[in-house]
């Protein structure tokens, strides 16, 4: 095994060999697992905007397509169970996304 003569809080190329890069220099320090974890909640609540944007259009696109379906179809394919299905699930999505969203929604 290398040894090196640095100190143990230090970081060199010998003892910490992934905290360099091609040219022997320092690279950033990395995230701390909690600097990592708000990274990530802010990339899934950005994916779950996009996701619940989407899912509205779908839904308003639904309501409107299937205006052009007599009312029996309407009530066999049960139109309004599916749409009342997908506004609880926008509601319970949009519900989490407020409170995660505002540390005031915690407390409420
Ligand atoms: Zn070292």
């Amino acid at each position: 095994m290398t040894q090196c003569k640095c100190e143990h809080w230090q970081q060199c190329p010998v003892c910490m060999p992934h905290r360099f890069d091609a040219e022997g220099k320092l690279l950033p320090p990395e995230p701390t697992p909690l600097q990592a974890a708000r990274t990530r909640i802010a990339e899934l609540e950005r994916q779950q905007a996009v996701l619940v944007e989407a899912l509205e259009e779908a839904r308003d696109e639904v309501v409107g397509w299937a205006a052009y379906a007599s009312e029996y179809f309407q009530q066999k394919h049960n139109l309004k169970g599916y749409v009342e299905k997908l506004d609880a699930t926008l509601a319970s999505v949009k519900g989490n996304a407020e409170i995660t969203g505002s540390p005031s929604g915690l407390s409420g």
